[in-house]
């Protein structure tokens, strides 16, 4: 059997077909960064007309490397959910006139489950696992009982880590600096702060009060943004220019961030201890989106995950960020499963049931 995977959910036009075993025959993305870099941030429908301008090319090229002819394939996968509406119209649409054309079973996808299942792929992960799923636009902590089964334990109160990176990224003028021009926000604090290991800057880690595996990053911005207004009012400097301790400031936000996100990943670890929501053997902690990359935050994890005897895994960078490749595998993982297939002729899509369940420590 061959899949048909297809991602439009943001900023990234992404295909990629896949065999039953999980073998990437072919993939192709279009990134539009570079573009909603220079606007400061993604304006929706800048991302659907890029959307529009390269999903044909991207699906082709994915086909055409894959040596296989769209007739061959055996169903199409799209993300159809969570994501910018005008971006997952485009994916959506284009993946109905396929499968109308064809004659394909038609699988959507949920976006963070298709995240949350990627390491599967490479590794022999079963359920149920803890899954923490830290991007640009999600911060989420859950149990993924099976493949169409999360107990969702956490998530973020108002903004996603990466989102807070980026904004603060730009806030020290790191966007416009030509050393990390060509890097993501939280690429660049990463980079910044391995040159400063001292942490000078004492910010608040959030929630420490919150008896619950919830996450805020809001607050810890504000902070950081009062003391670079104040740090450029003291050094005089322009707006553009990079503050003389932008390097030290990079390395507390860093910091901040990973014990945060460590803090409440132990909360989840303890409550599913608690609860009995994991093996109590060989239980594993996934970590997945592109904040997954950064090697501090996973360090902190990793001592973490070793003091509860468990094992981390971490799906390789370019599977961490958005991809084809995911959206077609969770694609297999279902049919293989036999749920949430439907053969679509009218346009109309079943909803995937997705982190339904919410339960929070007491
Ligand atoms: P979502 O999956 O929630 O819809 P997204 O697809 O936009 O969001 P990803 O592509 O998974 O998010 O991740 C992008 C985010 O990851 C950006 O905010 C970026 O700053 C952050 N990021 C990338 N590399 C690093 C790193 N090394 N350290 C910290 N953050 C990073
Ligand atoms: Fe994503």
């Amino acid at each position: 059997r061959l899949i048909l995977g297809i991602e439009t959910s943001c900023d990234d036009t992404a295909a990629a077909v896949l065999d039953e075993n999980g073998t990437i025959l072919g993939e192709a993305l279009h990134s539009q960064k570079e573009v909603h870099l220079k606007s400061g941030g993604i304006i929706p429908p800048v991302a659907q007309q890029l959307h529009r301008d390269n999903i044909e090319r991207i699906v082709n090229k994915a086909i055409c490397a894959s040596g296989i002819s769209a007739r061959e394939l055996s169903a199409v996968a799209t993300t159809v959910k969570p994501g910018l509406g005008l971006s997952l119209g485009v994916g959506l649409s284009y993946s109905l006139r396929l499968v109308n054309e064809y004659h394909k079973p038609f699988i959507p996808i949920h976006h963070m489950e298709a995240h949350a299942l990627t390491v599967r792929l490479l590794h022999n992960v079963e359920f149920p696992f803890l899954v923490l799923l830290i991007s640009g636009g999600h911060c989420i902590l859950a149990v993924v009982k099976g493949i169409s089964d999360f107990l969702l334990l956490g998530q973020s109160i108002d903004e996603a880590p990466g989102d807070t990176l980026d904004k603060i990224a730009r806030q020290l003028s790191l966007t416009s600096h030509p050393e990390f021009s060509t890097m993501s926000g939280g690429q660049a604090i990463e980079h910044l702060a391995q040159m400063e290991n001292r942490v000078i800057f004492e910010l608040k880690i959030p929630m420490s009060q919150h008896r619950d595996c919830n996450f805020s990053f809001a607050g810890l911005r504000s902070q950081v943004n009062k003391i670079i207004r104040q740090k450029e009012a003291e050094e005089g400097i322009q707006k553009g220019e990079m503050l003389s301790c932008a390097a030290e400031i990079a390395a507390s936000v860093q910091y901040t961030v990973a014990h945060h996100i460590a803090k409440r990943t132990q909360r989840a670890i303890l409550f599913c201890n608690k609860e009995g929501l994991l093996p109590s053997k060989h239980a594993c902690l996934v970590v997945s989106g592109g904040v997954a990359s950064n090697k501090y935050i996973r360090k902190i994890l990793q001592s973490i995950t070793n003091a509860a005897d468990m094992t981390l895994m971490c799906p390789p960078p370019r599977l961490c960020t958005d991809n084809g490749v995911m959206i077609a595998w969770n694609g297999i993982e279902k049919l293989q499963a036999g749920v949430d297939i439907l053969y679509n002729t009218k346009g109309v899509f079943y909803e995937p049931r997705a982190f339904q369940s919410t339960r929070y420590l007491d």
